[in-house]
């Protein structure tokens, strides 16, 4: 999914209808953060490690100063310096107070990110940094597991302290999982969202023909499939428009295109909302006229001729006049699809050797 267009889209997920952009994604990240840093500084003044206190500051400092780089939209070098910050503040809590108040957990919470990043962002990492990073991530927690049992903690303190502060360090890793696993999810489910409005959309325009924007014979085959499931009467016109080589000779070939855009208009202009209309070849269209019986479908097909008749088509200066034959048939008359449209054909070929220019219907 490198494509541009749908990266922008990307950019912007939903939440119940909402779209959340990117920066506000990692403004609630950079903010959240910082707040952390900020109750941490409380913390560890409470167990009287003051180193931590001094780096939680600066810490703080430095993700509130984040918020230059997400109004910058630098979301990956904002990913960085957390990635690092929270790696150094792994180490040097592990080595100051030890393993029990599950500094590296954040670790763990941070490693999704980094792959989320890559799905959603256009500026993102490739995959093999993520995985880089994912490894870097696996060495620090157990780096940090060995230092607790090969180094004695610098400060000693109490159990009870060190489950309270494992407490809040869980539940902040668990948010943050949670946070990205729950933009994962939205990102998958609008990405196949996505996925099948253009699939609907190249649906659609493969069943139409690119030329007069009529239905194509595909699109016709399975409307007139659905027309005889109905079970309701219907009938087809076949049209033809007459002499269509001379206009072509005379006027060349994009004229005639032009001639058949115009036809194909005019045809539309006409039809009703359960009537449709196909290039059922070079310059034959097909009609079905639906829930209509030949009368019916005669009359409509003569309403066409006589408007096709009376239009002046302007081409390149040029005053083209032009008329159709048509041939209509019933779905009662005939057993098959193919028989039916066949009667039509049969009937518009009995009106081109009988003059063109005219609507036959038995
Ligand atoms: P008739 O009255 O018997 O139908 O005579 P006609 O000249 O229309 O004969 P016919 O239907 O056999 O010829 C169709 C012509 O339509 C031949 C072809 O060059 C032209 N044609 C088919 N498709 C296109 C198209 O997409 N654009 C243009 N300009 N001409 C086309
Ligand atoms: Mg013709
Ligand atoms: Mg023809």
């Amino acid at each position: 999914m490198k494509n541009t267009e749908t990266k922008q889209l990307f950019s912007k997920i939903f939440v119940d209808g909402t779209a959340v952009t990117n920066r506000i994604k990692y403004t609630i990240l950079q903010w959240a953060a910082a707040t952390v840093h900020f109750l941490l500084i409380f913390i560890f003044a409470s167990v009287g490690v003051y180193s931590m206190v001094v780096f939680n500051i600066a810490s703080t400092i430095c993700y509130i100063l984040c918020g230059i780089l997400v109004k910058k939209e630098r979301y990956i070098l904002f990913y960085y310096i957390a990635f690092v910050e929270i790696c150094l503040h792994s180490y040097i809590a592990t080595i100051l107070v030890g393993w029990a108040p599950g500094f590296p957990l954040y670790i763990i919470g941070i490693m999704p990110v980094i792959f989320y990043m890559h799905f959603s962002l256009d500026e993102s990492a490739g995959l093999h940094e993520s995985l880089l990073i994912g490894l870097c991530c696996l060495l620090t927690f157990v780096v940090c597991k060995i230092i607790s049992y090969r180094i004695e903690p610098i400060y000693i303190i109490s159990e009870r302290a060190a489950t309270y502060i494992y407490i809040f360090n869980t539940f902040c890793t668990f948010g943050l999982l949670l946070f990205f696993s729950l933009f994962f999810l939205r990102e998958i489910q609008f990405s196949r969202y996505v996925l099948e409005e253009q699939n609907a959309k190249l649906d659609k325009i493969a069943g139409i023909d690119a030329l007069t924007g009529l239905y194509n014979r595909r699109s016709m085959d399975k409307l007139l499939n659905n027309a005889v499931n109905s079970g309701k009467t219907f009938s087809v016109i076949m049209c033809d428009i007459d002499d269509f080589k001379k206009i072509n000779d005379a006027y060349g070939h994009n004229s005639g295109d032009e001639v058949l855009r115009r036809i194909s208009e005019a045809v539309m202009s006409i039809l009703r909302d359960n009537d449709f209309v196909c290039r059922w070849g070079g310059e034959e269209i097909l009609i079905l006229a639906g829930a209509t019986p030949l009368n019916g479908a005669a009359l409509v097909a003569e309403r066409i001729r006589t408007h096709i008749e009376e239009m002046e088509i302007m081409c390149d200066d040029c005053c083209i006049r032009c008329t159709i034959t048509a041939g209509a048939a019933e779905s009662t008359e005939a057993g098959s699809i193919d028989e039916i449209i066949g009667l039509a054909d049969e009937r518009l070929y009995c009106g081109k050797k009988s003059g063109k220019n005219k609507v036959v219907s038995e």
